[in-house]
């Protein structure tokens, strides 16, 4: 019998057993075409037809207004901390950047190295455990636009609500947070995620980025990161992810049957009210993060005794959790409990933890 573990890994992340299953299952013959979509050609008329499916699919999912495109890209969301500044700043340009952890930081470093950037609000002083209030952000008046990151998968803090920026593009990183509860995506300028939280398997990136942000690239811009060549190519300019675009577009389409986002945000309503109530009722596990900036797909968790940690991953993955480890720049536990961690994986785990907690409290 095939095993099956209660996967919390922080990413690349698990995914819905039923769509593994269809891959499985077409792998060897893809709907009788006697070969494996990863051996067909993109230019064919299969590839190109899957691909736009999946993409309305996901428009469907999101509500995309049709004022956006939808790309597929590669090189994940890290790129695209490169690709944003090169085609939305111009050298004498300045942007907006929100701190609110690791993320963040490293969008921030990265589009310092092509222009001014303006850390225009921060969690630091919270110690990163909550997200800046917008009362308490410097925003420029002429700023290209303005990026934050929606969910810091490491830190476990989220946003619960979309900024006000006026005119100015807002850009979002939403790598591991898109999906998991319905968007207003006209708000945004460019959102863009690293697919392999709640999309599919890694090598792809989604970006969605209205039509009018098109064609303001730097000069220097290489042709591969250029959105305007990206769009006008249909994702295609060379030889995009295939695989990985087709496996997502089968997770779209497990989405929707689950209630699409609406359904989506019920499930994961639950399953983080469930595991931060039960830490939040015991002293034996803490999570330091302010209630109305909690994640609801990454959720780290402390031992008030570390000299337990070691006990308490060693017995977890016995019992078939496995990923509870906590960043390493972080320490202690994380349970990423993205949409593919189902309800009943975070039952197991919190009576999991209960059962240690009355072994060892
Ligand atoms: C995982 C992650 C990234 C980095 O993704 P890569 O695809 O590995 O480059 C960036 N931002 C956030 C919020 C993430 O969760």
């Amino acid at each position: 019998m095939t095993k099956r573990a209660f996967n919390f890994c922080a990413g690349p992340a698990a995914l819905p057993e039923e769509v593994l299953k269809q891959v499985q299952a077409e792998l060897l013959d893809w709907q009788g075409k006697g070969l494996s979509v990863m051996e067909m050609s993109h230019r064919g008329s299969d590839f190109i037809a899957l691909a736009a499916e999946a993409e309305q699919d996901l428009r469907d999912l999101l509500h995309v207004p049709n004022n956006y495109k939808v790309l597929f890209l590669q090189g994940g969301a890290s790129q695209q901390f490169a690709q944003i500044p090169l085609n939305l700043m111009r050298d004498d340009q300045k942007a907006d950047y929100i701190e609110t952890g690791i993320w963040a930081r490293k969008a921030i470093e990265e589009a310092a190295r092509y222009g001014a950037v303006n850390v225009a609000g921060s969690g630091k002083v919270y110690n990163f455990f909550a997200v800046p209030g917008q009362n308490e952000w410097k925003l420029s008046k002429d700023a290209a636009y303005v990026h934050y990151t929606s969910n810091e998968t490491i830190g476990g803090v989220e946003f619960d609500w979309i900024p006000e920026v006026g005119d100015v593009p807002l850009v979002v990183d939403m790598s591991s947070d898109i999906l998991s509860r319905p968007v207003d995506v006209s708000k945004f300028g460019v959102i863009y995620a690293g697919a392999q939280k709640n999309i599919g398997p890694s090598g792809l990136v989604v970006t969605i980025i209205r039509e009018d942000l098109l064609g303001k690239e730097r000069s220097d811009c290489p042709t591969m990161l250029n959105y305007k060549v990206a769009a006008d190519n249909d994702s295609m300019y060379n030889t995009p992810p295939t695989f990985s675009w087709y496996l997502a577009g089968l997770v779209f389409k497990w989405l929707k049957k689950q209630g699409g986002l609406e359904g989506m945000k019920k499930v994961n309503q639950q399953k983080q009210e469930l595991l931060y109530g039960y830490i939040d009722s015991t002293e034996f596990y803490n999570n330091p993060i302010s209630q109305t900036s909690r994640s609801w797909m990454n959720v780290p968790f402390r031992l008030i005794d570390e000299r337990l940690d070691k006990l308490f991953l060693e017995k977890a993955e016995k019992n078939n959790f496995l990923n509870l480890k906590g960043h390493r720049s972080v320490g202690g536990m994380r349970a990423s409990i993205y949409n593919a961690v189902g309800l009943e994986a975070v039952q197991a785990l919190v009576a999991f933890m209960k059962e240690f907690e009355r072994e060892h409290g």
